[in-house]
C-alpha cells in the first residue's frame, strides 16, 4: 500500500448528499451510479483515481490494472453498510478485484488508508525478501502494529501467489542495484509493488 495525497473532490459528485440519501432509500439491490453532463460518473470518477494512484491498486499496489486483474472502485467503508458514503469522495479507491474481493463487504475503523495523514508504508510494515512477505513492522507502537495486522488479513495480502509475484519484483530491484542505478520517481510508476523499492 502506498501513500497517495487524495485531490480535491470531482464537480460530477456535487449531488453526493443526495445520491447518498436516495440510494439509503431505494436500496437497490444493484449498486448504479448517476450521469453527470452526459457522462458516466462512474468514468470521470474511475479516471480521477487513476492519476491519484498512476493506475495502481490502492491497497496491493497492483499494476498495470486493466492487464491481470480488473479495475474497480472499492468503497472503504462498504455501501452495505454505509449506504449514505456511497457517492462520497473521500471512501472511493482504485482497487484490483483481488483485493476487492478479498475484503468484500468487511470492514474494520482500525483498516488503513493510503490517502491518510501519516501513513507511510515503512511505519507499519517490512519486506521479507526471500519470502516476498509483507510483515509488521515490530518498531511501531502496538496499535500501528494491530492496524497493519487487520489490513494484512483483510485484503489477503500474503496470498502465496502474491508473494510470489513479488519476489519476482524483488528481482527486477537487484537488477537496478546491479547496475547501480537508481530508480527515478518516474520510473517507480510504472512498476507494481513500488513499496519494494522505497
Ligand atoms: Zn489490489
Amino acid at each position: 500500500m502506498m501513500k497517495f495525497t487524495r485531490s480535491a473532490a470531482p464537480k460530477c459528485l456535487k449531488k453526493y448528499k443526495q445520491w447518498g440519501r436516495e440510494y439509503t432509500r431505494k436500496r437497490p439491490s444493484k449498486f448504479y451510479w448517476h450521469r453527470y453532463q452526459n457522462r458516466s460518473v462512474h468514468e470521470i470518477v474511475l479516471a480521477e483515481l487513476e492519476s491519484l494512484t498512476a493506475n495502481h491498486c490502492s491497497f496491493c499496489d497492483g499494476y498495470p490494472l486493466g492487464a491481470q486483474s480488473r479495475q474497480t472502485i472499492e468503497h472503504f467503508r462498504p455501501k452495505s453498510k454505509y449506504p449514505r458514503l456511497a457517492y462520497v469522495w473521500q471512501n472511493l479507491f482504485l482497487s484490483c478485484d483481488v483485493c476487492q474481493n478479498a475484503k468484500g463487504e468487511n470492514y474494520d475503523k482500525k483498516l488503513l488508508k493510503p490517502d491518510a495523514i501519516g501513513y507511510a508504508f515503512n511505519r507499519y510494515f517490512k519486506i521479507k525478501a526471500k519470502t516476498g512477505e509483507i510483515v509488521i513492522n515490530l518498531a511501531a507502537s502496538p496499535d500501528d502494529q494491530e492496524r497493519a495486522k487487520i489490513t494484512l488479513e483483510m485484503y489477503d495480502l500474503n496470498s502465496t501467489v502474491r508473494k510470489s509475484s513479488r519476489i519476482k519484483q524483488l528481482q527486477l530491484k537487484y537488477m537496478f542495484k546491479y547496475r547501480k542505478r537508481g530508480i527515478a520517481n518516474d520510473d517507480l510508476d510504472n512498476l507494481a509493488y513500488r513499496f519494494l523499492f522505497i
